[in-house]
């Protein structure tokens, strides 16, 4: 091996190479055998971007296509991808600051441009909302000595494996006609108890009464979907949000970054830092969270908010709003079909009438097109406006074709 091992070395071909590849039609090629066990000699790097290129790029789902209307996931801007390579060359460590002098602060400012959307006076970022609300409610039982989570049934998954996770106990309250927590069923004493509200529902869009914020011992709210309504026009629709202990944000679903990217928000950030720290020998300054090493996702967001502003966000946000709306239209006027409820925050559950027509409609519709959700039993069609791209008249007229 040469003395200057060349791997390391900006490739300008290489990469060049594999931005071309990206506007490749693989659809049709041949996909990559892989070897079942690991090779002994390597292929090469070019080889191995071309080799893996009809895998990746031909099978991958798109996120971005006319049709893909069906989960959280949302194309993502070109400026993530220009950070992404440079994260991925640069490697810093967020963990400790000389791995990370400019990084560090991108992730101080990104969380200080978005706390006060949330009321919040800061946090920081993780992973994901999973990992958000684990660290949130983490905090909620080191500083407020919660034994307990209340949440709605219809809250994500990840909230009873954080109580899980944390050993604290878990009560699931039911949900109204249209997916939001039944506060009639709250109990009265939450002194030690975190509640956790819900704004938008993984399933069904739905927001919890937020205006019971502040009635517990710590109050989270998990806003990893509809948090970035609060940068738009319609931010009061979360009104209240501003009295939770904490927050969780998923970047990575509707700021449209990629993954992993979210945020986990604070009213008071000192204390409920320095109830989930711990100090190292080997590290400057305290471990805040749930992770050791971890990335610059920062940059990506920072760089995608810089890029649109405010402005930008809520453009491409409310235009999502719009295209549920107009698909919520459409289900409305259609007597073979049935809303589950007004969609809250773009998404919208739906099916037909005749639950007989519901398999044969799934087979036929556009792979990425339509989710599917079960509620009390009941099987729906669950629309998520994550992508400004689609065309919702394709996605009508799709859904028409399919209806007998
Ligand atoms: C997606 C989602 C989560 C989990 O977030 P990840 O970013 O996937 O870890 C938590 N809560 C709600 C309401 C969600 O929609």
């Amino acid at each position: 091996m040469s003395s200057k091992d060349q791997e390391f070395a900006v490739d300008s071909d290489g990469l060049h190479r594999a931005v071309e590849l990206m506007s490749r039609d693989f659809s049709r090629a041949k996909r990559l055998d892989l070897p079942t066990e690991l090779p002994l000699c390597g292929m090469g790097s070019t080889a191995a971007l071309n080799a893996l290129a009809p895998s990746i790029l031909g099978g991958a789902a798109r996120l971005g296509e006319a049709t893909s209307f069906a989960h959280m996931d949302p194309p993502t801007p070109w400026i993530t991808w220009a950070m992404t390579l440079w994260n991925a060359s640069l490697n810093q460590n967020l963990l400790h600051p000389a791995t990370s002098p400019v990084a560090r602060q991108m992730e101080e400012r990104v969380v200080t441009w978005l706390a006060p959307f949330f009321g919040m006076d800061g946090g920081h970022m993780t992973p994901g909302s999973t990992v958000a609300n684990l660290t949130a409610l983490w905090a909620a039982r080191e500083s407020a000595g919660v034994t307990e989570v209340v949440a709605s049934a219809g809250a994500h998954l990840s909230i009873a494996k954080a109580a899980h996770l944390l050993g604290l106990k878990y009560l699931s309250l039911p949900i109204d006609a249209n997916g939001s927590m039944d506060a009639a069923q709250l109990p009265t004493d939450l002194r030690k108890s975190a509640l956790v509200l819900t704004a938008g529902a993984t399933s069904t869009g739905a927001i919890d009464p937020l205006d019971l914020a502040g009635r517990a011992a710590w109050t989270h709210v998990d806003a990893a979907w509809a948090g970035p309504l609060r940068m738009s026009k319609y931010a009061h629709l979360l009104a209240g949000i501003e009295s939770a202990n904490s927050v969780a944000v998923s970047a990575h679903k509707w700021l449209f970054q990629p993954k992993e990217s979210a945020l986990v928000l604070f009213k008071d950030t000192e204390k409920a830092h320095a109830a989930v720290s711990f100090g190292g020998a080997y590290l400057a300054t305290p471990n805040v969270g749930v992770l050791g090493s971890h990335g610059a996702a920062a940059t990506a967001l920072l760089a995608t908010l810089l890029a649109w502003g405010r402005e930008g966000v809520a453009q491409r946000i409310e235009h999502c709003m719009d295209l549920a709306h107009r698909l919520r239209d459409f289900v409305a006027a259609d007597e073979r079909l049935e809303l589950y409820a007004e969609p809250q925050t773009g998404i919208v559950v739906w099916h037909p009438k005749d639950e007989n027509l519901f398999d044969q409609a799934l087979r036929q519709l556009p792979v990425g097109s339509t989710s599917t959700t079960s509620m009390a039993g009941v099987k729906w069609f669950r629309n998520v406006a994550a992508n400004p791209g689609a065309d919702i008249d394709l996605l009508i007229a799709t859904i028409r074709g399919v209806l007998p």
